[in-house]
């Protein structure tokens, strides 16, 4: 319920001051109780937000493919980590396992782990992966020690955003405030000097907002680690751009937007992922891209798989099925919003759809 949750964040700001977005973006997303990811019920056409792999079937399947060519290029190691972080639904995972089953020797190599903090979204996972074995982890280092095969789609996205602006060889913070009113409201904190941000945005004009993801580059760094110590690869599918500045906080809520600082708990808070700052977190990974989602699909043949089920389909079933191939793929949709980075061992083989 937002209004509990609007009262703890009250509560903490009367008590401590106005607090970083960060910790309010974790206060509205993963509260234990209230948090927004706690309830099952917020992804897909019911819910707030569709991701891809909710409107077809297509994606995960060239994920799968992708995840099987990438093990057998590398040699088939076994046993293997096959691991999602945030995976919503079970979407993504399920059509993964089912595609990936073109390939002989993957899933009795896999240990298939999940990265999910939700105990609602688990259940639902549970449900939709019956009849595979499945492991949850809370976090990335909980992860066996082995060869790791990852995906993250509309992960990085969700995880809590510090945003800052310049003033000279200052930077303040914002901070979420209580206003006179007791609204939440937005505030600058006093400028202060910050060697790291002043190294991450050279180029960033003085008034201009930059945001910093402390926990996904943690969690590049970790996974980067492990691919370069291990072996494997991983694929981060996101909305973003390898670098920018600007406001991206942002909410949703049954598919509209709306103020993030509204309704906190109902709506989802998530803002654009800069992959460059991953790709250098994930280091002495190699990183691979950026390439927009819509041609990094086309690479891997989404077209065709289109076509071999548009036969069995037609009415409405066939028009909702064009319209999802052009959703995930078209630049004015999906296509160039999303954009897909790769990790993987330095020496390792060229990765499919990246035009290596
Ligand atoms: N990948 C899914 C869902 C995206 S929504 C899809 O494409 O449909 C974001 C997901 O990340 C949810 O499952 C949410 O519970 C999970 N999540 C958010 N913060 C997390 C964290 N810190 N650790 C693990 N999972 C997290």
């Amino acid at each position: 319920m937002s209004e509990a949750l609007e009262r703890l964040i009250r509560n903490r700001i009367s008590e401590i001051g106005p607090i970083s977005v960060a910790e309010y973006m974790s206060w509205c997303l993963a509260h234990p109780e209230h948090g927004y990811y706690m309830a099952p019920g917020r992804i897909g056409a019911a819910g707030d937000f569709t991701t891809a792999p909710e409107i077809s079937q297509m994606f995960g399947e060239m994920i799968g493919l992708w995840l099987a060519q990438v093990w057998h290029d590398h040699g088939r190691p076994a046993p293997f980590v096959l691991a999602e972080l945030g995976p919503g639904r079970g979407t993504l995972m399920r059509d993964i396992l089912r595609a990936a089953t073109a390939l002989p020797g993957f899933l009795e190599a896999a240990e298939i782990w999940l990265v999910e903090t939700s105990t609602g979204l688990r259940d639902v996972q549970r449900e939709t992966l019956a009849g595979h074995a499945v492991h949850w982890a809370e976090r990335v280092e909980v992860l066996p020690d082995a060869p790791l095969f990852l995906v993250a789609n509309e992960f990085f996205d969700a995880l809590p955003i510090r945003q800052y602006s310049r003033t000279g060889d200052f930077w303040a913070e914002r901070k979420v405030r209580l206003e006179a009113d007791k609204s939440l409201g937005f505030q600058w904190a006093r400028p202060v000097a910050n060697p790291d941000l002043d190294r991450s945005f050279v180029a960033a004009p003085d008034g201009v907002i930059v945001e910093v993801n402390p926990l996904g580059e943690h969690v590049a760094g970790w996974i980067g680690k492990r691919i370069a110590e291990r072996g494997g690869a991983a694929l981060f599918i996101d909305y973003g751009a390898w670098d920018g500045t600007g406001d991206t906080l942002q909410a949703l809520r049954q598919h509209a937007s709306y103020d993030p600082l509204d309704a906190p708990g109902e709506a989802d808070v998530t803002a654009h992922v800069r992959f460059r700052a991953l790709a250098e977190a994930a280091r002495p990974a190699r990183a691979v891209g950026t390439v927009p989602q819509g041609v990094f699909l086309e690479r891997l043949g989404i077209t065709a798989r289109a076509q071999v089920l548009a036969r069995g389909l037609k009415g409405e079933a066939l028009t909702n099925h064009v319209a999802a191939h052009r959703r995930l793929t078209h630049p004015e949709e999906m296509g160039n919003l999303f954009q897909v980075l790769a990790l993987t061992g330095e020496g390792a083989p060229p990765l499919p759809g990246f035009d290596e």
